[in-house]
């Protein structure tokens, strides 16, 4: 008999551990503020040398640890987090693993220094390479204080996958801010060989963005604070004029936690769809609050993925929250951040109390509404009321329109009637004054804007017009897609397309929206096929139904030059007014420039 199987002795396991939480120097400081949070702190500071590699050291005033409890933390799965399997459910905290202390002192120098409040001393550890060197009393502040040297000193191959001081310097701060704009409760300040990266005080998430965004961006931020069901929204997020070419300014967080999620930026993305140009992404800094039974966080050693229960109605609803701001363009008329903004708290505390009152609500749901229908998407096969009445009421905010009536009381304000026309430039552009900004409409951007909603409008009302091929189209299509067509056949007949299965992954195309005129419907029905096998049918068809509407839209109006007469201006800035989304064209190119009193003035050498 051979025995060819062994138990792995725990430095080993422990470093095969560090290999999945420890990726470099961010992801230490990472683990490390986490625990700090978790242990009340509020005051967290991070130094670093060397982009961490040198040195790492973060110190909290949290409640500290006893001896008997810092000498246990070191242990593989030890924590004080959950206690039994139920606990998974219910996770509040951001760690709950036991992995990251062994982790990290396995494959460092590692130093750690605690001491609780009442206590006369602290604890000092010593472990090199995870084996344990010494253990002493120390003299120190109340919390904790953690210092990592020589980070990967002994995986040389990890070492050798590290990027250069400044750059891991930078990832290790854009850990700290990620952090930091999560709890505004939270002092955070990030040194780096001396140079301070960071500080920022106690306060509330106004006040954290514009220390970490900047006042001319934080400034310019809108207000989100929008609840269906058990799923909360709150935030900041930017108009147009604020857009990067990359998501580094999209900060966004559940329950507490920041997470880069596929579903969240998607749907952020989709009700940013025409409001921002392609391939530009906005500034958002999005709290995402439900039930902890709903997510389920443990995807990931660095939880920076998470899986939802009900994926689409999370989708839904925050996508639904953001378009209910953003249809009302309200960077247009000045509107600024609603004065509810400054009740918005990123603090520990709110979490808290938002998570728990999250599982309350879902736990009094009646059992029909557990699964709420979110007006928005899905109900494009639901009358509004059918829609609202599966859903709970919402509580606050935007979401408390029904989102159905698109073209609707959103524009009252009549910010383009209210604008006074001076006149056309080159039969192309319409100019208005408006106090001391001068206006510049782009007619056909404003005209394709208005045709769209409308037909939006129209295609709700009357669905998908459906037009029969002459000559019946074969598609050859790939595996998944062929299934996906004969799944979901009807859902498809619903907006114009039939189709019938030919043996294998071929079909055939029998009649298709109207709107397509016949051009590109095969390239618009892989797409949609693509889409319906990554996400929800609703999201899928809204996308199809959307883009087809944009593409009449853009044929429909007039283009290039024309010239209007004043009842024409009039009719448009008016038509403008009840249209949601004013301030684009479908596409997301600008429907209006404003050139201000004081930029003129600049420009004539005047100021
Ligand atoms: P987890 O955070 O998943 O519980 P860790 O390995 O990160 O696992 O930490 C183990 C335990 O050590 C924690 O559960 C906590 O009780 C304790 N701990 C870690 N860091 C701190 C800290 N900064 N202050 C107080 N206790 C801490
Ligand atoms: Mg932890």
């Amino acid at each position: 008999m051979t025995q060819r199987i062994t138990i792995l002795p725990e430095i080993i396991t422990n470093k095969i551990a560090a290999g999945e939480v420890v990726e470099r120097p961010a992801s230490v400081i990472k683990e490390l503020i986490e625990n700090s949070l978790d242990a009340g702190a509020t005051d967290i500071s991070v130094e670093m040398a060397a982009g961490g590699r040198r040195l790492i050291r973060i110190t909290d005033n949290g409640h500290g640890m006893s001896r008997a409890d810092a000498m246990l933390s070191l242990e593989r799965h030890a924590t004080s987090k959950i206690r039994t399997d139920s606990d998974l459910d219910g996770i509040l905290t951001l760690g709950f693993r036991g992995e990251a202390l062994p982790s990290i002192a396995s494959v460092s120098r590692f130093r750690l220094a605690t001491r609780e409040p009442d206590s006369l001393e602290g604890t000092e550890i010593i472990v090199e390479g995870g084996r344990v060197r010494d253990v002493k009393a120390c003299g120190m502040a109340p919390g904790t204080v953690i210092s990592v040297e020589q980070l990967f000193f002994n995986t040389p191959a990890r070492l050798k996958f590290l990027r250069n001081p400044e750059t891991e310097a930078a990832r290790a701060a854009d850990s700290v801010l990620r952090m930091a704009v999560s709890r505004a409760d939270t002092s955070f300040s990030c040194i780096s060989d001396g140079r301070e990266l960071l500080r920022v005080q106690r306060g509330d998430l106004q006040r954290r963005l514009d220390q970490v965004l900047g006042r001319d961006t934080s400034g310019r931020l809108h207000a989100v604070e929008s609840s269906i069901g058990d799923i909360s929204i709150t935030g900041f997020i930017s108009g147009p004029s604020i857009v990067r070419s990359t998501t580094s300014g999209m900060f966004t967080y559940i329950n507490g936690r920041f997470v880069r999620d596929r579903v969240i930026q998607h749907a952020i993305m989709q009700a940013y769809r025409g409001v921002i140009d392609r391939g530009r992404y906005p500034v958002t800094a999005l709290f995402i609050t439900l039930p902890p039974g709903e997510v389920d966080v443990n995807v990931h050693p660095t939880k920076h993925e998470v899986r939802f229960r009900r994926q689409p109605q999370v989708h839904d609803a925050l996508q639904g929250a953001l378009e209910g701001l953003l249809r009302r363009s309200p960077w247009l008329s000045g509107e600024r951040q609603s004065p509810r903004a400054t009740t918005i708290a990123s603090t520990g505390q709110a979490y808290r109390e938002r998570i728990a009152a999250a599982a309350q609500a879902s736990l009094q749901m009646p059992s029909g509404a557990k699964h709420p229908t979110f007006p928005g998407r899905t109900a494009s096969y639901l009358k509004p009321q059918e829609a609202s009445s599966t859903s709970q009421a919402p509580t606050v905010g935007e979401s408390a329109e029904p989102f159905e009536q698109e073209t609707s009381s959103a524009h009252q304000r009549g910010y383009f009637s209210s604008l006074a026309v001076i006149g056309q430039f080159h039969a192309e552009y319409i100019l208005c004054q408006s106090h001391d900004e001068l206006v510049i409409i782009d007619q056909h951007a404003a005209s394709e804007r208005v045709a769209y909603q409308r037909l939006k409008q129209q295609c709700r009302v009357g669905g998908v017009e459906s037009q029969r091929l002459l000559f019946p189209e074969t598609v050859e299509l790939s595996f998944t897609e062929a299934a996906a067509a004969l799944r979901f056949q009807t859902d498809l007949a619903r907006i114009g397309f039939e189709l019938e299965p030919f043996g294998g992954t071929t079909i055939i195309l029998s009649a298709v929206p109207r709107l397509t005129e016949g051009t590109g419907a095969t390239q618009l029905i892989r797409d949609i096929l693509s889409e319906l096998n990554q996400r929800g049918v609703s999201a899928a068809f809204q996308d199809a139904v959307d883009e087809l509407l944009s593409r009449i839209a853009c044929h429909s109006v007039v283009r290039g030059v024309h010239p209007l007469d004043t009842m024409q201006i009039t009719e448009l800035l008016r038509s403008m007014d009840e249209t949601d989304f004013a301030a684009s064209c479908p596409h997301g190119r600008p429907v209006s420039h404003i050139v201000t009193l004081v930029e003129l003035e600049k420009t004539f050498k005047r100021r």
